[in-house]
C-alpha cells in the first residue's frame, strides 16, 4: 500500500471527520482572504463592536462580557481561571475524559487547590455529587465548579443547568465554570438562562474556523471576581481587554484574518437559525448513531441522555485497535477521524460531527468508517451503517 506523506498527495476532497478543527465553508475562507488593515483605525470600531455584541446572541447572553483573545480553548481556560482566581483557591471539577482533565490541571498549573469528583469516561457530570461536595463545604471554602459541557474526548453531552441546580440547591456561592469548546454553535447553550459564570469556546469547532481564538463570556458576578483576584494575569488580563473593547479595539493586534471569519461565520449562523443549526447536528448526529448500532457497536457514552450531538466515540471490539481504524481511514481513504485519548487510547475512535456539514458528507464519511474497521480487522457488513443513517436522513420534509 502507498502510504501518502501528507494530504497534498491525496486526490479529491479530504473528509475531516475530527472533532476539531472542523470544515471551515468556502465563505469563511474567502471572508478571511483579505488584506490587513489597521486595527487602530477610526472605522475599526464599527467592526469591532457589532462582532462582539453579535457574539453574545451565540452565547445566549444578555449581560455576560465576552472576551476574544488570539489563543485556543486552552487559553480560554487559563483565561477564566486566573481572572477570578487567587492561588490556594479551592475549586470542585467534575473529571469524566481528558478535557475535563486538562481544564483541571490548568487549574493546578495556576497554584489552585482542585477537588475532584470523579467518574467513568462515558458518564456525564453528576449533579447530585457536586450537590453533596458543596453541602459539605459549609465554609464556603470551594470558590468555584469546572464542568465540560461536551466532553470531546468520549462523546458525552452534561445537563448544565443541572449542575447549575444543584449549586443552587446547595445554597452555594461557587462559581459555575464551563468548558464549551466543542458545542457551543453546535448543541444547545443558554448562558443566562443556565446561570453559567464563565465559559469558554475556541474557534475551531462550532464556529468552523480555522484555530487561534479564545473566546470566553464572564457573567457579572464572574466580573466582579476579579477585582479580588491575584492570580497572575497579563496577556489575558480581563481589565485591559475590556478598557480597549470598550472603545471597539484591542489592548494589542487582533487575529485580523480571524476576525473577518469570525464575522461571515456568525453571518451563516444567524442565516440558518441557531435552533435550525442544533436541529441539524442533532439530525446528522441520530445517524450516525443509527449506524453504530447497526454496526453492532456501542458508544463510549453509558446512557441514551448523554449521546453527544457534535462527536460520537466508536468502542472498538476486543482484540481491536481504535487507532489502527484511525490510520487506515486516513491513509486509504483519505478520511480524518479522532483516536482514543488518554485511558481510552485504542479502545475507540471518534467521529466529528460539528460544523460546516450535511447528510452526504456524513454518509461519505460513514462508508470510509465501514471500510476502514473491515480492513482492521472488525467485521462490519459493509452498506449497514450507511444504510441506516439514509433511512434516517431521507424523507424529510425540505
Ligand atoms: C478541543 C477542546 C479543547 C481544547 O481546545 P484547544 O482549542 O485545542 O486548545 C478543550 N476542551 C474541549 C471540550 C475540546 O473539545
Amino acid at each position: 500500500m502507498a502510504l501518502p506523506d501528507s494530504l497534498a498527495h491525496l486526490p479529491g476532497r479530504h473528509f475531516l471527520f475530527v472533532p476539531g478543527p472542523t470544515n471551515v465553508s468556502d465563505r469563511v475562507l474567502r471572508a478571511m482572504d483579505r488584506p490587513m488593515e489597521d486595527h487602530r483605525s477610526s472605522a475599526f470600531p464599527g467592526f469591532v463592536r457589532p462582532l462582539l455584541e453579535d457574539l453574545k446572541g451565540v452565547f445566549r447572553t444578555a449581560g455576560g462580557q465576552v472576551f476574544v483573545f488570539a489563543a485556543t480553548g486552552t487559553g480560554g481556560w487559563e483565561a477564566s481561571l486566573v481572572n477570578t482566581r487567587s492561588p490556594g483557591d479551592r475549586l470542585l471539577a467534575v473529571r469524566n475524559g481528558h478535557f475535563s482533565e486538562g481544564f483541571a490541571e490548568s487549574a493546578r498549573r495556576h497554584g489552585l487547590a482542585v477537588d475532584v469528583i470523579d467518574v467513568e469516561w462515558g458518564e456525564a457530570a453528576p449533579p447530585d455529587r457536586v450537590e453533596e461536595a458543596l453541602r459539605a463545604d459549609a465554609a464556603h471554602e470551594i470558590k468555584g465548579v469546572l464542568v465540560v459541557h461536551n466532553e470531546t474526548a468520549t462523546g458525552v453531552t452534561s445537563d448544565v443547568a443541572a449542575i447549575r441546580r444543584a449549586i443552587d440547591a446547595a445554597g452555594h456561592p461557587a462559581l459555575l465554570y464551563v468548558d464549551a469548546v466543542s458545542s457551543l454553535a453546535s448543541i444547545p447553550f443558554e448562558f443566562d438562562g443556565w446561570g453559567v459564570d464563565l465559559v469558554i469556546t475556541g474557534s475551531q469547532k462550532g464556529l468552523g474556523l480555522p484555530a487561534g481564538l479564545g473566546i470566553v463570556c464572564a457573567s457579572e458576578k464572574a466580573l466582579s471576581a476579579t477585582a479580588d483576584a491575584r492570580c497572575t494575569r497579563s496577556f489575558f488580563d480581563f481589565g485591559d481587554m475590556a478598557r480597549a473593547n470598550a472603545g471597539g479595539y484591542f489592548p494589542y493586534t487582533p487575529a485580523l484574518s480571524l476576525l473577518f471569519g469570525l464575522r461571515e461565520s456568525l453571518d451563516i449562523l444567524f442565516e440558518e437559525g441557531l435552533d435550525n443549526v442544533f436541529a441539524r447536528h442533532h439530525r446528522l448526529a441520530e445517524g450516525v448513531r443509527a449506524a453504530v448500532a447497526a454496526w453492532g457497536l456501542t458508544t463510549c457514552a453509558r446512557r441514551p441522555e448523554w449521546v453527544s450531538d457534535s462527536v460520537t466515540a466508536v468502542v472498538v471490539p476486543e482484540g481491536t485497535d481504535g487507532a489502527e481504524v484511525v490510520d487506515i481511514a486516513f491513509r486509504r481513504y483519505n478520511l480524518s477521524l479522532g483516536g482514543g485519548l488518554g485511558r481510552v487510547a485504542g479502545k475507540l475512535f471518534r467521529i466529528g460531527h460539528m460544523g460546516d456539514l450535511n447528510e452526504l458528507m456524513v454518509l461519505g464519511a460513514l462508508a470510509g468508517v465501514e471500510m476502514a474497521m473491515r480492513d482492521a480487522g472488525i467485521p462490519v457488513s459493509l452498506g449497514t451503517g450507511v444504510g441506516a443513517a439514509a433511512e434516517l436522513y431521507a424523507g424529510r420534509p425540505s
